[in-house]
């Protein structure tokens, strides 16, 4: 479904990402775990087209995707959930969920997939006319998640979905992702909390500085010497 093939990709003349490759099968989870800066939010948004590749390709469905604008990509069906999950915070969460929406494909159905949406999030369906900021943080990620979902995605990108949040909160948000996944939506995670993000996951890529250094299933990677002394502190 999503191939990233060779790609060097940076900021103006610093290179973060040198020859990556990755791969997403229709309904895997699969995650890309590294380090504080080694390189996994550039590879979303390499992928998002918010950052074009130097030199390389990203590929979707079989067609380049690679030099699209970044509302190109989201009608393809590749959504990303941000970093620090970004809501509107004076809009209510019924808007924010709204704002999701705006994807051609999705547009049509927004009632249903609310309905849909609400189903996998029953709590956000008492708090839908709430500020998106009286919430707690665990609630504003899972918004963040549903916001995701209204695009009718069919590849969903997580950047640190766990970012900041408390343990129990954590094992909450991963339980969601793999709902997300049940419901046959394609799941692509950057995390650094390996240890829940590969529990999760199918298969995984290990990032370090820009490179691409391991990729095995995902159970594998939980038992591989590397990961456990670099990323579990085993
Ligand atoms: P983190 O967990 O900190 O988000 P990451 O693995 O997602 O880490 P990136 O955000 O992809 O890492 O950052 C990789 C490198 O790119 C870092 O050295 C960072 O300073 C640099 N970088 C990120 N954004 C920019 C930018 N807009 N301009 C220049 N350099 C950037």
């Amino acid at each position: 479904m999503l191939e990233v093939r060779d790609v060097h990709s940076g900021y103006g003349s610093t290179v973060i990402l040198q020859d990556v490759s990755l791969r997403v099968d229709e309904g895997e989870v699969v995650t890309i775990v590294g380090a504080n800066g080694a390189g996994k939010t550039t590879t979303l948004r390499t992928i998002s087209g918010l950052v074009t590749p130097v030199a390389g390709s990203v590929h979707f469905d079989g067609e380049e995707i690679s030099k699209l604008q970044p509302h190109e990509v989201v009608d393809r069906g590749i959504t990303l959930i941000p970093e620090g999950r970004q809501l509107f915070p004076d809009m209510s969460v019924r808007e924010n969920l709204m704002m999701g929406a705006y994807r051609r494909a999705a547009r049509s159905a927004q009632a249903q997939t609310l309905e849909e949406v609400l189903d996998l999030f029953p709590r956000l369906g008492e708090r839908l006319e709430q500020h998106a900021s009286s919430l707690s943080g665990g609630e504003q990620q899972m918004v963040a998640i549903a916001r995701g979902m209204m695009a009718r995605p069919r590849l969903l990108m997580f950047d640190e979905p766990s970012l900041g949040l408390a343990p129990i909160i954590v094992e909450q948000v991963f339980d969601v992702i793999s709902k997300v996944a049940r419901t046959g939506t394609t799941v692509l995670i950057v995390e650094q909390n390996v240890f829940h993000t590969l529990k999760a996951a199918d298969r995984g890529y290990v990032l370090e500085n820009g490179e691409m250094v391991l990729d095995d299933a995902a159970d594998a990677l939980l038992r591989n010497d590397h990961v456990r002394q670099a990323y579990l502190g085993i």
